[in-house]
């Protein structure tokens, strides 16, 4: 191993550890929680690793960018390449912060955007895909003994316009990074310490999940769950990157509470989770030829499609609309062929084999007759078994079946 702080080359004989740390945007909300963060960052470096920390916006800055444009925007849409220009800034004012934080700490660092990381995408503006990666400075900054900061949720496109990768984004530039970097860990921390069988604050008996496959953490992640962005579970899998989640406010501990997300999972056979998405609307079509009508106006709308059924006079979708700045515009177009309503939530419970028996379509039918919920929609996937349900009856949906599967 090389002396700490050596400014030669590592050969791959004497390479460190490389860790990859991604900090969500609570982790980061204010100067106090940054410098927690901070002291984390450089104990992970003195403990013999190398270090890349990729960071999210501050607390709810996102957010507030956009309400900013939404409010000069009038009641148009905002332009989705300038949305880019601005929120991309959230995440450069935390990685410098972040990196002067590390440097009064006594530990060499520097920070970066996702364009200089050499994090390339598509041109979709606001919910870009990462095409490739290509960490040349990381690396070489990692040589050199310092720590690397990164602006999480960007990169730049090959028409070399700063991108943004979808809400939730920096979780797929951590991932991404982990795997062009062949990292030895990438440890997401944020503040709940790991993966649960339900959102405790909605299921007071929600259990901890101390591991689970990549397939499982995907489904639930497409399901609404807010653990990890769903693109970046998708990088992890292909790139065969653990994913260790924990929390932030956690003390720094050799063996912390953590959820271990990885390709073989042993002991994760039981492992049930319940998710809630109110992030969605659900498009009905009546009349002739419904199915293909809708499909055909889902398809200019180009909105994430989580559910459909359709029969010869009626059809039905659900979409996501997470990463669509521009739905109230998109809404005026659909409601001209579709009944269009978003007070409604997609629960689901995932698990490995849910919908393969029988069995677990009855139990989720009586689960539902016993709390007097009427599904509006329903939808199935190998892992997972959804319903649609009014808003106002979500939470009480999710304990349900929270009762009927993971304590029944
Ligand atoms: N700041 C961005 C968001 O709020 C990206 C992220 O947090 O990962 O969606
Ligand atoms: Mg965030």
């Amino acid at each position: 191993m090389s002396q700490l702080g050596s400014n030669a080359p590592s050969s791959p004989s004497t390479r460190r550890p490389i860790v990859v740390q991604k900090y969500g945007g609570s982790s980061v909300a204010d100067v106090e929680r940054l410098g927690r963060v901070a002291d984390r960052i450089v104990a992970t470096r003195r403990a013999g690793n190398d270090v890349v920390a990729v960071v999210s916006a501050m607390g709810k800055t996102t957010d507030g960018l956009l309400a900013l444009a939404r409010e000069v925007a009038l009641s148009g849409e905002p332009p989705r390449r300038e949305l880019d220009m601005l929120v991309s800034t959230g995440e450069r004012v935390a990685m410098s912060l972040l990196s002067i934080a590390i440097q009064a700490r006594g530990v060499e660092s520097i920070s970066f955007t996702g364009s200089q990381c050499g994090i390339i995408t598509n041109d979709r503006h606001f919910d870009a895909r990462i095409i490739e990666v290509r960490p040349h400075r990381i690396e070489d900054e990692l040589a050199r003994g310092r720590v690397v900061i990164v602006a999480g949720y960007q990169g730049v496109s090959y028409r070399r316009e700063i991108t943004t990768l979808g809400r939730g984004g920096s979780d797929t530039t951590a991932v991404s990074l982990a795997a062009a970097l062949s990292a030895d860990r990438c440890e997401i921390y944020s503040d709940v310490d790991g993966v649960y069988s339900a959102d405790p604050r909605v299921v007071p008996d929600a259990q901890h999940l101390p591991e689970m496959t990549f397939d499982m953490l995907q489904e639930m992640a497409h399901a609404g769950a807010k653990v990890v962005n769903a693109h970046a579970v998708e990088w992890a899998r292909r790139a065969g990157i653990a994913i260790f989640a924990r929390s932030t406010f956690d003390p720094i501990s050799d063996t912390p509470k953590e959820t271990v997300v990885r390709a073989n999972a042993p002991n994760d056979a039981f492992a049930r989770s319940v998710s809630c998405d109110r992030d969605v609307a659900m498009l009905e079509v009546r009349g002739e030829d419904a199915p293909n009508r809708l499909l055909a106006a889902l398809e200019g709308a180009a909105l994430p499609l989580l559910a459909f059924d359709g029969a010869a006079g009626h059809a039905r979708a659900v979409v996501s609309l997470i990463s669509a700045p521009d739905w109230p515009a998109t809404r005026a177009v659909l409601e001209h062929i579709a009944c269009v309503r978003c007070d409604v939530a997609f629960v689901s419970v995932v698990g490995p084999a849910i919908a393969s028996e029988p069995a677990h379509f009855m139990a989720l039918g009586r689960a539902l007759a016993l709390a007097d919920v009427v599904p509006l929609a329903q939808s199935f996937g190998p892992l997972r078994l959804s319903i649609v349900v009014d808003v106002k009856v979500a939470d009480a949906t999710q304990r349900a079946i929270h009762a009927a599967f993971v304590n029944g």
